[in-house]
């Protein structure tokens, strides 16, 4: 069974439930767990509009402390209580566009575990690392760096430069990636590939081995399109 994960970034109203619900009325899909992660404010409503079903709800990022003078921050607890049960922490756009270290990202897994929720700990390398052969090289480091102690986990590999791009990496790159992170992590923790998954790429990429699923960012906006990538993973419906 994969995990499929619709990361809805910045997007997103109190009327976009009738996505949910769309995917609530498709019914589960034989090979794939639908999880949807959208913005703070919607993760009660959609929790609410999943309660019972096969989709799950999640949220895109945690501060690391429960509650406190932190203005404008979400405690892991608050999403646990609006009805999360995942979180993203250290994806490339809060690394990148909030300065998030693994030492940060770190603590906001840990925070994810004292609330309950399992973290979504994402990983990836820039183009300019890729080009430079450090990709493996990175990615040790911010696995080291980043990953939580025992407790349930997610990993996300997600190329920088596979995000919202288009390109993606060829099956053999995540091959070898995959590979290298499943030797880094527990036993049966689902290692996700995320970076420009779309219907018409899922099949090979979600095929690839030690890939457990994906992380998927635009077309998770369109039920048609992530319902089409989670039927692609091994297992489900041809
Ligand atoms: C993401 O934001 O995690 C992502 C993978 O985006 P996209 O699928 O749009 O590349």
């Amino acid at each position: 069974m994969q995990l499929i994960v619709g990361n809805w970034k910045m997007h997103g109203r109190l009327a976009s439930v009738a996505l949910v619900e769309a995917l609530v009325r498709a019914g589960p899909i034989p090979g794939a767990r639908l999880l949807v992660c959208p913005p703070a404010t919607l993760v009660a409503r959609f929790a609410e509009t999943a309660r019972q079903s096969h989709v799950g709800i999640g949220a895109q990022d945690c501060h690391a402390e429960p509650e406190g003078a932190f203005t404008g921050d979400i405690a892991a607890e608050m999403l646990a209580d609006a009805g999360a049960t995942h979180v993203i922490v250290g994806h490339s756009e809060r690394r990148t566009g909030h300065g998030e270290t693994d030492p940060v990202v770190h603590a906001k897994a840990a925070a994810a575990y004292r609330a309950g929720l399992t973290p979504i700990v994402c990983v990836g390398e820039t183009l300019a690392e890729r080009e430079a052969g450090a990709t493996l090289a990175i990615l040790g480091r911010q696995l080291e760096g980043s990953l939580p102690g025992a407790g349930p986990l997610v990993v996300a590999y997600e190329p920088v430069w596979a995000i919202g791009t288009g390109r993606t990496p060829t099956p053999a790159e995540v091959a070898e990636v995959h590979g290298f992170i499943a030797a880094r992590v527990p036993a049966g923790t689902p290692v996700l590939y995320g970076g420009s998954v779309r219907p018409d790429n899922a099949r090979a990429l979600l095929a690839v081995p030690n890939v457990g699923g994906a992380l998927v960012g635009g077309a998770s906006l369109t039920p048609r399109d992530f319902l089409a990538i989670a039927s692609a993973a091994p297992g489900s419906a041809p």
